[in-house]
Formats: C-alpha cells, sequence, structure tokens
C-alpha cells in the first residue's frame, strides 16, 4: 500500500509466543492434581469457568492465572490442601513470567521493514507490569510509535485508541492471532484487520471471525506475509 497506515499489532502469540507457557504451566497443575477420575480436558474446562469469572475482576496475567489455580485446586483436590500444596501451585504459574521471549518466525525482520514505511503501535492487554516488562525484553519496542497496554480489547477499548492517535479507521489495521480480541472487535469499530493465525492460541480468545463493519479483513498464514499488503 502506497499510503502510510497505521499498523496495530498485538504482541502475545502474535510477536512472541505466550499461550504455550500458560498450557505447560496447566499441565503441572494437572499431574499435581492427580485427580482419580477427571481427564486433563475436563480439568481444563473447569479451570476455565474460574478463568471466566476471574477475569472479570482481576484481569489477565500469569499473578492472576496463579489465583486461579489455586481456586481450582481448593475445588477439585480429592486430599486436604495444605499451604504448601497452594505454593506449589502458585510457582506453576510465576514460573512463567521467567521464560526468556521467544519470537515467532520472522517478526523482527517484518517489523522492522514495515516499521520504515507505516506507523506501528502495539497493543495488548493484560497486567501492565507484566506486559511492560516483555515489551521491554522482547527488544522490538524501538521499532513501535507507540505502545498501549490495556484491560480489555473490546470494541470500546478500539474506539477508544483511534480517537487517542487520531487515527482514521479506513487507514488503521488491527493484526493479531485472536478473534476475540483483535479481529472482531477491531472490524466492530470500523478498522480494517489481518488475522494472523497461532495453532496454540488460548481456548477462550477462539471464537468465529465476524465481518459486519465496512473494513476489509486479511486472512494470512504467518506474520512475514504483512509484507505482501503493506
Ligand atoms: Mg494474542
Amino acid at each position: 500500500m502506497a499510503r502510510r497506515q497505521h499498523l496495530v499489532i498485538d504482541a502475545d502469540d502474535t510477536l512472541w509466543e505466550n499461550n504455550i507457557y500458560f498450557e505447560h504451566a496447566f499441565a503441572r497443575f494437572y499431574d499435581y492434581l492427580g485427580h482419580s477420575t477427571f481427564s486433563a480436558p475436563e480439568v481444563r474446562h473447569h479451570l476455565d469457568t474460574i478463568e471466566i469469572e476471574n477475569i472479570k475482576i482481576h484481569g489477565y496475567g500469569a499473578e492472576n492465572f496463579s489465583r486461579n489455580l489455586r481456586q481450582c485446586l481448593q475445588a477439585l483436590s480429592e486430599r486436604p490442601i495444605a499451604p504448601e500444596d497452594l505454593e506449589r501451585v502458585t510457582e506453576f504459574a510465576l514460573d512463567i513470567l521467567d521464560h526468556p521471549i521467544v519470537l515467532i518466525e520472522g517478526v523482527a525482520e517484518t517489523l522492522t521493514a514495515l516499521s520504515e514505511r507505516h506507523e506501528l503501535v502495539l497493543f495488548t492487554k493484560g497486567a501492565p507490569a507484566e506486559q511492560q516488562a516483555k515489551i521491554e525484553r522482547s527488544g522490538l519496542d524501538h521499532l513501535f510509535d507507540h505502545a498501549a497496554i490495556v484491560r480489555e480489547k473490546d470494541v470500546s477499548a478500539y474506539e477508544r485508541l483511534a480517537a487517542e492517535r487520531g487515527f482514521a479507521v479506513e487507514l488503521t489495521w488491527m493484526v493479531g492471532n485472536s478473534p476475540k480480541s483483535d479481529i472482531n472487535p477491531s472490524l466492530r469499530a470500523g478498522w480494517n484487520a489481518a488475522f494472523v493465525p497461532h495453532e496454540r492460541t488460548w481456548s477462550l480468545e477462539q471464537t468465529g471471525l465476524e465481518n459486519p463493519g465496512p473494513g476489509r479483513l486479511l486472512l494470512l498464514d504467518r506474520f512475514s506475509d504483512l509484507l505482501r499488503h503493506f
């Protein structure tokens, strides 16, 4: 595209791996729980219901995930729970914070090229301190004109961001892996969007893609495909 566009880009599971670490923490939790009858998907389902409720109050991130695991342990454990048990499952979640940032293939080169032609904004949801630390550790922050961390990426968050930045929606694109948080709400706010799937996207982010707005929707295979369009 010849004209300079505003490319607003998701972070977790779009720029770098994230959900695999939560899946790993859940696998450790499931082993530790050692339930006599519940399968891993059954325990996961129970945890999902806890997460859906807690996200409304506390939001996302590893610290909050640790609370969800503790509640799940208290709900499902077949043996008495000692303080050490709660500490142990807390560790499973907090270990996520120690992972190095692993960039998804092609991200660094693609962002570098895009930053020469377009305005780049990083747009992520979650615990501000956790997200800010990841941005800094990614080594990508210098490629972005702006970074915004919000509690929830819903339609009003997209409308607010466009208003704050003075973006004309027809020149503004959301790029991300989540239909629920990246693609559907940005299209509903009148933006354009580029969907970059990730095979390990968190189950709670998976919904159908919808495009009820006037914007364009690009379906890409990988992040570097952005260079074919921008
Ligand atoms: Mg994401």
